[in-house]
Order: C-alpha cells, then sequence, then structure tokens
C-alpha cells in the first residue's frame, strides 16, 4: 500500500530523514518509535503533504501512486488521513460541518454522490457513541475549548467517519489518562481492516499495549535502525533506546 523508499527530507536546511525506507501493506498496523527528535513527525507529515518539508532524494508511493506529485488535499482524498499531533481549533467552522464537507470531498473524488443527511447523521452518532462523545461535540466548532483527551478522541471521530485507507496517528497517546486512552484505543482497533492500514507514531509503548502492532521500527536519527514486532516495542521500555543506537553505530 505504502512505499517509502530512501527518504531524505530537509527543514529549514537541515536534513532530518536521511534515507528512510519502509513499506506498508493493506491490513497492517506499524508503530514508529525512536528518541526525541528522531524525524517520527516529520515522515507522517512528509507522507501527508504538509508544508515546509523538502523532499530531497528518495519516492513515496501509495497505491502505486506518486504520492509526492499530490496535493494535500488529493492525498486524504486518495484515502491517505494524518490525525494531528496537537489538532488545530477552527474558531466559527461547526465539527459536524468539518466531518461532512471531508466525508462529502473524499465520495466526490471516488465519483460517488454526497452521502444523504439522514445515512450521515447515523454514522456520525454511532460513531459518537463508539468514542463516549457527547451529540453537543458536533455543534461546537472544530477544538474550540476541548480539552486534550477530547481532541483526541475528535480525531478518532475523523479517522472513523472519513475511514482513510492509510490511518497515521502521531503520539494520540500523549497526555490521556488511561480510561481516554483505552477509549481512543479502542477507537483505533475498530478501525482495523484488511483494506486498510495504520501508522501509529509514538515515544512510549503504554499505547502499544493495547493497540498491539503488527509491526514495530525504531527511528534514530531520521533512519530506521531496527524492525521487529509488538515485542522489539517491550524490549525498548525496558532498555531505551541507547542500545539501539549503539547496535546501529
Ligand atoms: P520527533 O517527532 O521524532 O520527535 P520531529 O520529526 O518532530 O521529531 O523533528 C525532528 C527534527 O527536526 C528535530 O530536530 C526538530 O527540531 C526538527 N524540526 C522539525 N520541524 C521543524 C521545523 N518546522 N523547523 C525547524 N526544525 C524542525
Ligand atoms: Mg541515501
Ligand atoms: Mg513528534
Amino acid at each position: 500500500m505504502l512505499q517509502v523508499t530512501d527518504l531524505h527530507v530537509t527543514v529549514e536546511d537541515k536534513e532530518i530523514l536521511k534515507g528512510l525506507t519502509l513499506t506498508i501493506n493493506a491490513g497492517e498496523v506499524h508503530a514508529i518509535m525512536g528518541p526525541n527528535g528522531a524525524g517520527k513527525s516529520t515522515l507522517s507529515a512528509v507522507i501527508a503533504g504538509k508544508d515546509g518539508y523538502e523532499v530531497t532524494q528518495g519516492s513515496i508511493t501509495f497505491e502505486g501512486k506518486d504520492v509526492l506529485e499530490m496535493e494535500i488535499e488529493e492525498r486524504a482524498q486518495a484515502g491517505l488521513l494524518l490525525g494531528f499531533q496537537y489538532p488545530v481549533e477552527i474558531p466559527g467552522v461547526k465539527n459536524i460541518y468539518l466531518l461532512k464537507s471531508a466525508l462529502n470531498a473524499q465520495r466526490k473524488a471516488r465519483g460517488l454522490e454526497d452521502m444523504p443527511a439522514p445515512e450521515f447523521m447515523k454514522l456520525v452518532k454511532e460513531k459518537l457513541g463508539f468514542m463516549k462523545m457527547d451529540a453537543s461535540f458536533l455543534q461546537r466548532a472544530v477544538n474550540e475549548g476541548f480539552s486534550g483527551g477530547e481532541k483526541k478522541r475528535n480525531e478518532i471521530l475523523q479517522m472513523l467517519v472519513l475511514q482513510p485507507k492509510l490511518a497515521m496517528l502521531d503520539e494520540i497517546d500523549s497526555g490521556l489518562d488511561i480510561d481516554a486512552m483505552k477509549v481512543v484505543a479502542d477507537g483505533v482497533n475498530s478501525l482495523r481492516a484488511e483494506e486498510r492500514a495504520i501508522l501509529l507514531v509514538t515515544h512510549y509503548q503504554r499505547l502499544l499495549d493495547y493497540i498491539v502492532p503488527d509491526k514495530v521500527h525504531v527511528l534514530v536519527d531520521g533512519r530506521i535502525v531496527k524492525t521487529g514486532d509488538a515485542e522489539l516495542a517491550k524490549q525498548l521500555e525496558a532498555n531505551g533506546y541507547e542500545g539501539i543506537e549503539e547496535s546501529a553505530a
């Protein structure tokens, strides 16, 4: 589904990703772990098409298409979606409106009509219930006055409504208490499907007790230095990143 090959990325003239290669197949959940500043957020941001990153070498393809040739909206409509590490507030834009316009833009890109309003409301209410969110969230401006935990739930709600092919979640566990983390993890687990892949960026292993990844990659200084299964995350929790960095060097 996603193929990243020898990716080199520069931010403000500083090379952050230094030859990163990663393959993600449909149906898989991958976790990217690594120390602060390793380039984890940069990787998901570049895949999603955020501004400010210069790809100087390498390639990214999604279902065989050259991602680097696609605008950020085209990527989202193709089913490649990044939730926000610190979700932005959009004053005056109601949550329900954002969800509806994003869903219908995606449908349009696939040659489908807008989802009829009753069907849309049914879908959203079902997902709200799943995320243990109150219906009043829909009428509030996007993320305005939301607590950290509410923003994270809202991010997963977006994913549940939009059903991306590749869902990328950056530090979805940061700042969550254990109950909120379980709700968020249940939401992510409900996205698991044969036709979908999930890329989780996380600094801590804790989240991976609830969302068990198929593959764990350790990203250090702009490169993936080790790949393993869920067991690797547990080793990192016990031993930290230092041993990994030494073995990579
Ligand atoms: P991680 O998510 O692994 O903690 P990031 O991808 O956020 O790491 O950052 C990797 C490196 O790139 C860091 O050294 C960071 O300071 C730098 N960096 C990221 N974004 C920017 C930016 N917009 N401007 C300058 N430096 C940046
Ligand atoms: Mg190289
Ligand atoms: Mg980060």
